[in-house]
């Protein structure tokens, strides 16, 4: 597999460049940074002052992409219908996906600096990555494909797929 990583508007390079390199640990495949995008306009949603995220997915599944997997990362305050907000979301059909940093960061990150910002970063990236892997969410809240309702969820996951999973990932 390989993997292009987009950012959908401005995004820290450094942190980009550290997403791609554990990235490339973690599923042992090459990650190419492409070209950025800007956040869609009409994804705004003025009533609640945040995104929705089926908007960027769509602009990310229009992306000329290089790689089998598109990834997508934002600072946008993303939203899905009936979702308070989201950390990500994932289209596994057309194997594109996205996460946002914006409910990432918590007086945590910002004692912590970079360092917790980028593990929770890292762990959501690779959950929706796992569902362009044909995964769905997993009952081990130790798996990094437990579905994380709040930033305690994503804090306690750990970064792999656990032993039911792996076999189960699909390219
Ligand atoms: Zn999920
Ligand atoms: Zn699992």
């Amino acid at each position: 597999m390989n993997i292009d990583l987009v950012s959908i508007g401005d995004i820290h390079p450094g942190i980009l460049q550290q997403l791609k390199d554990g990235l490339e640990v973690v599923f042992g495949c090459p990650v190419r940074i492409g070209e950025s995008i800007e956040i869609p306009g009409d994804a705004f949603d003025r009533a609640r002052d945040q995104y929705l995220s089926d908007t960027l997915l769509d602009r990310l599944r229009q992306y000329e992409h290089k790689s089998k997997h598109v990834l997508g990362v934002t600072e946008a305050d993303i939203f899905t219908h009936g979702l308070n907000f989201v950390f990500g979301q994932a289209d596994s059909v057309n194997r594109v996906a996205l996460i946002s940093l914006n409910q990432l960061r918590d007086e945590h990150t910002l004692e912590g600096g970079d360092k917790l910002l980028l593990e929770r970063s890292l762990k959501e990236a690779v959950h929706e990555l796992g569902h362009t892997l044909g995964l769905g969410h997993c009952e081990d809240v130790k798996c990094v494909m437990h579905f994380s309702n709040s930033l305690v969820d994503t804090d306690v996951k750990g970064l792999y797929f656990c032993s039911r999973c792996r076999p189960k990932l699909i390219e």
